[in-house]
């Protein structure tokens, strides 16, 4: 068993958060000794969340038509993509039927994900409505994903409901204006500080394979672990044809494995979802997050994106023995 290893998930096992130096020496060595990674990973997510596994499914409640740049994403109307560039809006029938389907499946978290930098105060007024409506009328914890929100409109959404915020960092300071122009990291981290000072819980976490760096990668999780979000999602990049990022290169299982592992040792009590990109790029490789410290996924199709049956992903659970929550 690799020592440098061992001693630094010893240290995280004992309550001590690991240091910017201590991550440094974890990531080297993590090159050279996965396996171990990999194994301390799986101990310190059991010390914190026992076998539980929080299952989600989302609704794209306004799809595509966005005028932001970010360069991964298949909902701008900056790029020629399969999405249509006028933004396609779910009808309360719809979103309400799509909730409804998902808790007869066994889901536990529902959310609805708008695309948009924002979104107008006509709209916020009708996910009030519709978020208690769900609240009330099917019983699942419902999720949100609006874009940038001030700390009165989130506090309305969670009055009406709303469990969860999601508003994701993407990645870290330092590489996010490579991606994105239209907004700035300061907006983001605005919005998941106002969601925290609302009340509400927080998901916020980012995307591999944008051309971030390792430090980058460690970055972020330092600045997710300072926000003091609950959750945090992880997406993996599927590149979309016609986006900026389209040609990229997908990241390896291992190498997907290997951040979800460096994330568990750096954040050791924040929930850690596995997002987009799980079936693409993981392959026959999915049962491993769990075993890489994840504790959380989203289950059926992404927002733009084919994901895996419902069925399919509570049997996994199932068969490793995990409890879907
Ligand atoms: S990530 Fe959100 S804000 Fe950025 S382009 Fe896509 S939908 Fe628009």
């Amino acid at each position: 068993m690799d020592k440098v290893i061992a001693n630094l998930a010893q240290k995280v096992l004992s309550g001590e958060l690991l240091s910017r130096p201590d991550i440094d020496t974890l990531a080297q060595q993590s090159y050279i000794k996965m396996d171990d990674l990999l194994y301390w990973a799986n101990e310190i997510r059991k010390q914190s969340f026992g076998n539980k596994i929080q299952v989600c499914s989302i609704v794209p409640g306004r799809l595509g038509g966005c005028d932001q740049d970010c360069a991964f994403c298949a909902q701008s109307a900056r790029y020629n993509t399969h999405l249509d560039k006028k933004p396609k809006v779910l009808s309360d029938k719809e979103i309400l039927a799509a909730a409804r389907r998902a808790k007869e499946k066994g889901v536990g978290h529902f959310g609805i994900v708008y695309s948009g930098k924002t979104v107008s105060e006509k709209e916020l007024a009708r996910l009030e409505q519709l978020i208690e409506q769900i609240t009330n009328e099917i019983g699942i914890a419902i999720c949100g994903g609006f874009g940038i929100l001030n700390k009165s409109q989130l506090k309305r959404l969670t009055k009406a409901g709303m469990r969860r915020y999601n508003h994701n960092l993407e990645t870290s300071r330092n590489h996010f204006g490579k991606i994105v122009s239209t907004h700035t990291y300061n907006d983001r981290i605005d919005t998941i500080k106002a969601s925290l000072d609302a009340g509400v819980g927080v998901c916020a976490g980012g995307l591999f394979g944008i051309g971030e760096t390792e430090s980058d990668r460690i970055d972020m999780a330092l600045q997710i672990r300072e926000l003091n979000v609950d959750m945090a999602p992880l997406n993996f990049l599927h590149p979309i044809p016609g986006t900026p990022m389209g040609d990229q290169k997908p990241l390896t299982p291992s190498e997907i494995l290997r951040i979800i592992a460096l994330y568990r040792f750096i954040l050791p009590r924040t929930n850690l979802k596995v997002a987009g990109g799980r079936v693409l790029n993981l392959r026959d490789m999915q049962s491993w997050i769990f075993y890489a410290g994840c504790t959380s996924i989203i289950t059926g199709d992404y927002l733009t994106t084919a994901g895996r049956a419902v069925e399919d992903d509570l049997c996994m659970l199932a068969d490793l023995g995990l409890e879907a929550v």
